[in-house]
């Protein structure tokens, strides 16, 4: 069910213009207007889902599927050094579109314009913390 005001639904019913990658019964994919790097693509199930949060299992397995196609597709075309997957969930993880999507975005070296920026915080956890945390999550995947 498309939602009102957003703005990929619209994308999704032509009323607002894509540059269109790929298309079947639920996933639609088109170059994200802001490309970050050559190709970069966003590829949305056509069920609108606010973020992961609220996708069914079953619009996920659809949309992860193709991934791997329209990543080759990319790849083959563009030559690219090497590839990133990205999907934002909530405005302070960077989320400003919220029907569920996924970045591929392609790279062609350091300076390309993408950076993840992270930092790594190996050695702060002991394993007898790690195997804690692990298990707190597992306790609490539904079934
Ligand atoms: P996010 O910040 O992860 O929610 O990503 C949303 C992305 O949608 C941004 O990278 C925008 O550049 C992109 N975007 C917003 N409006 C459009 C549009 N009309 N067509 C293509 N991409 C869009
Ligand atoms: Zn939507």
């Amino acid at each position: 069910m498309a939602h009102e005001d957003c703005i990929f639904c619209k994308i999704l019913n032509g009323d607002i213009p894509s540059a269109k990658v790929y298309e079947d019964e639920h996933v639609y994919a088109f170059l994200d207007i802001s490309q970050v790097t050559k190709g970069h693509t966003l590829v949305i199930p056509k069920q609108h889902t606010k973020n992961i949060y609220e996708t069914p299992p079953e619009v996920a397995k659809e949309l992860f599927a193709r991934i791997p196609q329209i990543a080759n597709a990319i790849k083959n075309v563009y030559k690219p050094v090497g590839m990133n997957l990205l999907n934002n969930n909530e405005a302070p993880a960077d989320q400003s579109v919220f029907h569920l999507h996924i970045h591929i975005i392609p790279r062609y070296g350091e300076d390309d314009g993408y950076s993840s920026n992270w930092t790594v915080h190996a050695d702060d956890y002991t394993s007898g913390e790690l195997q804690k945390i692990a298990e707190e999550i597992h306790s609490a995947i539904e079934q």
